[in-house]
């Protein structure tokens, strides 16, 4: 079995900009703060949406132990280290549906901007008086025949992955999941898990190939 060697001091250290996108917000001063409009399909410059740090909680994990620990430590740090990147947020504000309009499925009513805004504030419905965190409550069960990657309801924190597939998953996988289920807890869901622009599955798999990338970049692997 493989084995994940990180050390999430060095995950931390990594610098997540490349020069190719530091370019693209450089060149991209189009918008003026306030002018632009809601759904409007104009690029938006990241620097005109204000964030503060999100970092990641480990509140309650059940069951993990060894390599499943080890490994859920690296996407935490993966997650934390994505979503506090100027190209997150480039990525989430300029998101786009399929039909290629800046605005995602199953949205509430609210803009990308909005979104963003809800997603780094880190109030889970349920826990709201934590700012700045994402709070997770996992376990880890074992169902050989489901189908289901994970789960979780509106009336519960805690969110259940199913070691059949999380025993297989890269580190980045698992970061995309537990995007996924977190953006549940901030009060997005989506109507079928066909729902690619959905806020959980859009965030989700912007979360993976951020992280993707990130560990490949740097070759963590061993
Ligand atoms: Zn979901």
């Amino acid at each position: 079995m493989k084995k994940w060697i990180f050390s999430v001091a060095l995950i931390f250290s990594l610098d997540l900009q490349d020069t190719k996108f530091q370019k693209m917000i450089v060149h991209d001063h189009s918008v003026t703060p306030g002018l632009f409009k809601p759904y409007e399909n104009e690029h938006l410059s990241p620097e005109t949406i204000h964030s503060s740090y999100l970092a990641v909680k480990g509140m309650k994990l059940d069951k993990f132990s060894g390599e499943n620990l080890e490994k859920l430590n690296v996407a935490f740090s993966l997650v934390e280290k994505v979503v506090n990147t100027a190209e997150f947020k480039d990525r989430i504000i300029n998101f786009k549906n399929s039909a290629g309009k800046r605005e995602f499925a199953s949205n509430k009513g609210l803009t990308n901007e909005e979104i963003y805004q809800i997603f780094m504030d880190g109030r889970e419905i349920l826990q709201d008086n934590t700012p700045g965190e994402m709070n997770f409550y996992l376990k880890l069960y074992y169902n050989p025949f489901s189908r289901v990657i994970g789960y979780t309801n509106s009336d519960t924190n805690l969110i259940h992955i199913n070691w059949r597939f999380f025993k297989n998953y890269h580190p980045s996988d698992v970061a995309a999941n537990l995007a996924h289920e977190w953006v549940h807890k901030i009060g997005f869901d989506h109507i079928s898990a066909k729902e690619h622009d959905s806020v959980p599955y859009a965030i989700g798999y912007i979360v993976g190939d951020m992280a993707k990338k990130l560990l490949k970049s740097h070759q963590l692997i061993h």
